[in-house]
């Protein structure tokens, strides 16, 4: 299963009542962060979800509404003790970036590791989980990102024991290896079940619509997308700023055939999403505005909809 959480749903700068837009996801022991604008480790704290795990952040550009926090983050994940490395991820430019924002946290306890991504890459992330970045439209280098956690095909023991496979060779069966003994082989083909569905969360942040988004976020179980402007009325200065409005962010939904919208990244002149709503359903009705510390646990297809929700 994959746990994920929205720190919040606010774009340029943070308000008295909105947390900028920010997402936790969490799977297998290890916690991402995806942006960290001013104030995101507060979100953080409150939501609960401890820093020790962190084992990347997730940038999608250098707007400081997206990167300002990442010293203060930096020095409280320092703080949970933590001494594992931490990778950083985002796009052209963020080697300097994060360069210039370690200026004020230079000694950590644990190392840091920069990688700038560029359109089209894929990151296996520990924790099974696999990263694809796309290159979208906005002022600056800015990334679309895509999570899929992959299942493992189920290890059937009724074959492995007609077939009279030593329980000590199980493991090396399930983890997809062939094995031989008794002078004869036996491949994991043989035990292995079909392939199973995984899970998938997207994130789109700070974009127009571009024409790869659909087909990039297909089949989400959730796409979390911003949509800086309520109405189609406001599509010309969302298109003059490198933003979307809400029906634009649907129609992506509606397209990539994804099952849930969670809408974020608002204007702070936009005091009301949830009045503008109803615009975006009748796009794509599963929408939804985004609730700082909303959090979902998305179980696999055939898992069920239960469980610790805390690995
Ligand atoms: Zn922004
Ligand atoms: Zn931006």
């Amino acid at each position: 299963m994959l746990d994920v959480c929205l720190l919040g749903t606010g774009g340029m700068m943070p308000m008295p009542d909105r947390w900028l837009s920010a997402v936790l996801l969490r799977t297998g022991g290890h916690t991402y962060l995806i942006d960290c604008g001013e104030g995101t480790q507060i979100s953080w704290k409150r939501s609960g979800w401890g820093f020790t795990q962190t084992t990347g952040i997730i940038l999608t550009h250098r707007h400081a509404d997206h990167t300002a926090g990442l010293p203060g983050i930096l020095y409280t994940i320092a703080h949970s003790m933590r001494t594992d490395p931490v990778s950083i991820y985002g796009p052209f430019g963020t080697e300097p970036l994060v360069d210039a924002l370690r200026y004020i946290v230079p000694r950590l306890p644990y190392e840091v590791n920069v990688k700038e991504l560029f359109n089209g890459d894929c990151v296996a992330l520990p924790g099974e989980l696999e990263m694809r970045a796309l290159e979208v439209s906005h002022q600056v280098p800015c990334l679309a990102y895509s999570f899929t956690l992959r299942r493992s095909r189920e290890f059937q023991r009724e074959v492995a024991e007609e077939l009279d496979v030593p329980v000590e060779h199980w493991r090396a069966l399930k983890s997809g290896q062939d094995v031989t003994f008794n002078g004869r082989t036996v491949a994991a083909e043989e035990v292995l079940g079909p392939p199973r569905p995984g899970i998938k969360v997207s994130m789109v942040t700070d974009t127009r619509p571009t024409s790869e988004l659909p087909r990039f976020v297909h089949g989400s179980d959730l796409l979390i997308c911003e949509g800086m402007y309520g109405t189609e009325e406001e599509r010309e200065r969302a298109d003059e700023r490198g933003h979307m409005v809400f029906p634009e962010a649907a129609e992506i939904a509606r397209r990539g055939d994804v099952k849930k919208l969670w809408l974020t990244h608002f204007s702070p002149a936009l005091q009301d999403p949830e009045e503008h709503l109803e615009e975006a359903r009748r796009v794509f009705p599963e929408t939804y505005i985004g609730v700082a510390h909303e959090t979902l646990t998305i179980p696999f297809p055939d898992e069920p909809d239960e469980g610790d929700g805390g690995t």
